[in-house]
């Protein structure tokens, strides 16, 4: 398939497409099939040398997804679906990028992507009505529409820490981890966070280091995985009900995974009863340890008691009391920040070879040649891990210098939080979609079943708006700010604001505090992007400007 230029008012000169779309990771891929399916040009700038995204980045060891595999994979194709072979329950990194690799060969992606290349600036153009697309090679290009799939956990966040320019080990970001494997075999390690990619790659390291010093600055809930090899026979029976477990996934699940849905609270159940069905959950592992009860996200004294199980179940685990004391959550209702899934991760604080340092209680005071110094006391280290997480949701975007009508830039724009209508556009910046944006489930989720329903809606719209001859589309404030009203009242109806998450903002020092993603459930969300097309794109200025079309032409 390929397409004529669109011939729409771009400036003389500049390469010209119908849609730019920053970003190659499944957002970005899923939205280069669709579109070139659709006739249109494209193309994809990604500043990483292959496809992946995430995968491509986040090379640590420990390393995998943590909602299931069998779910955390495309469901577009059901050839795709029913070929692919996942060899574990929770794949690990290198067997996610692989799928992604070949998703990229089957799907003939890459000759329309441009690796190594930043996207610096984007400018709206009033007069053709068009975006101008500044690469870091110094090149311009012009686009109808400019779509971010920029990713809501690409921005590796540096921790502001004194001396740490001056270590003379290695330092690692989880982030940015590099493409040859790493061996700590015989070094001392230090790992600085313990979310997520702080708690996956703990046990692996540990196994390989001589000692490895956990810096904690906040104590996390995490579930066991029990992860495992998935057996043919698993695979077989999961994918003769994919239809319907991608459909329960996208259009009844709250985060877009398949599950039973709870029917009852908390406090509904008596003692015995309801750690019976702790304990079942804790034993089967993972993510869906939440959905034991529909009201743990809503009800402080129903959370509390699921958050002291996972206490309980800490203490019973790390054998010395004061170590297990330190890594059992306390100032967070469980699941109010997301909660990890790991292998062995409080298991790993049994052996002789790690040592747990609260930099709550000792922040850390500097970093030395050789050393890490957290309450007057000196850790030696020969290898620092970073496992400080990202500028989430907002971060990959602020980094680009966004202009739309009159010169707006987003992120001024943006400066009290992100304001969005539907998290898929902002007002002032006609045709600029983001995928998985502030305001929409996003990272509540399951994040491909998020990412494919947004390149839906958004291939859909740039559909209808050629279909009709119309060339703008743009959110109406007054829509925008009834949006963003909702988000937040629907997210200060949970517990989710009681935390310092990165959902808020609050590991990035001087951003906003804002809860940006919406708790609605991705049913529901799915329901209002329906329901918004259907009536014409409600709360959208669609306008035509009456200049000439190319026609899109199949060879
Ligand atoms: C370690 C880790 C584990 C995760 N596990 C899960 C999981 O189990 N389940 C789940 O649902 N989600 C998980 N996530 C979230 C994950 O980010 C999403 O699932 C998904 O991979 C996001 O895809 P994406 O294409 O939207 O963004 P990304 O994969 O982040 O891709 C965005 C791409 O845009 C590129 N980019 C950004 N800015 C620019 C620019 N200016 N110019 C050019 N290129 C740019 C980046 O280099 C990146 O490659 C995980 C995240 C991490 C970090």
């Amino acid at each position: 398939m390929s397409a004529l230029p669109s011939m729409s008012g771009h400036a003389a000169g500049a390469e010209a497409y119908d849609v730019v779309v920053v970003g190659a990771g499944f957002a970005g891929m899923y939205m280069l099939h669709r579109l070139r399916g659709q006739g249109l040009k494209v193309r994809v700038y990604e500043q990483g040398g292959d496809v992946g995204g995430t995968w491509y980045w986040n090379r640590y060891p420990g390393a995998r997804c943590d909602v299931e595999s069998m779910q955390y994979s495309y469901s577009f194709s059901d050839e795709l679906q029913q070929q692919w072979d996942w060899s574990e329950r929770y794949a690990p990194q290198p067997e996610i990028l692989g799928y992604a690799n070949h998703v990229a060969d089957r799907f003939n992606l890459r000759p329309d992507i441009a690796f190594d290349t930043r996207i610096d600036g984007a400018a709206f153009d009033e007069a053709t009505g068009c975006w101008a697309v500044t690469t870091s090679h110094g090149n311009t290009v012009t686009a109808d529409y400019f779509v971010l799939a920029t990713g809501c956990l690409s921005n590796a966040r540096m921790p502001d820490i004194r001396g740490l320019g001056d270590f003379k080990g290695k330092v690692y970001h989880t982030g940015h981890w590099p493409h040859q494997p790493v061996d700590f075999t015989g070094l001392r390690v230090g790992v600085i966070g313990t979310g997520s990619s702080g708690i996956q790659s703990v046990p692996v390291i540990a196994e390989q280091a001589s000692h490895l010093t956990v810096f904690q600055r906040t104590a996390n809930f995490s579930i066991p995985a029990r992860n495992a090899a998935l057996t043919a026979e698993e695979r077989e029976a999961f994918r003769a009900r994919y239809g319907e477990i991608r459909r329960f996934a996208r259009e009844e699940a709250r985060n877009g995974i398949y599950t039973e849905m709870p029917d009852r609270g908390a406090l509904d159940d008596g003692d015995n009863e309801r750690r019976t069905k702790y304990e079942a959950r804790w034993s089967h592992g993972g993510l869906t340890f939440m959905s034991v009860y529909n009201n743990l996200a809503l009800d402080k004294a129903a959370n509390d008691t699921a958050a002291n199980f996972v206490r309980d179940k800490i203490a019973d685990i790390v054998r010395d009391p004061q170590t297990a004391r330190l890594l059992q959550p306390d100032n967070h209702p469980i699941g109010s920040k997301r909660i990890c899934v790991d292998s062995d991760y409080f298991a790993t604080f049994n052996r002789p070879n790690v040592t747990l340092v609260d930099i709550r209680a000792n922040p850390i005071e500097e970093i030395l040649a050789n050393a890490v110094r957290s309450g007057g006391k000196e850790y030696e280290v020969d290898a620092l891990v970073l496992a400080t997480g990202f500028d989430a949701m907002t971060g990959s975007v602020a980094r680009i210098d966004i202009r739309g009508r009159n010169g707006q830039t987003l992120n001024r724009k943006w400066a009290e939080g992100p304001r969005t209508y539907l998290g898929l556009m902002s007002a002032g910046f006609p045709n600029l979609f983001i995928i998985t944006g502030p305001g929409s489930p996003s990272v509540l989720s399951n994040m491909i079943v998020s990412i494919e329903q947004h390149v839906d809606w958004i291939s859909d719209c740039i559909a209808y708006m050629r279909d009709h001859g119309f060339d703008s589309l743009e959110a109406e404030k007054d829509a925008e700010d009834k949006w963003v009203a909702h988000v937040n009242e629907v997210a200060f109806s949970t517990l989710y604001p009681q935390a310092n998450s990165w959902y808020m903002g609050a590991n990035i020092p001087g951003k906003p505090r804002i809860f940006m993603p919406y708790i609605g459930g991705v049913g529901p969300y799915r329901q209002i992007c329906n329901e918004v097309a259907a009536k014409g794109y409600e709360g959208f200025a669609i306008t035509a400007m009456a200049r000439p079309r190319a026609v899109a032409v199949a060879s």
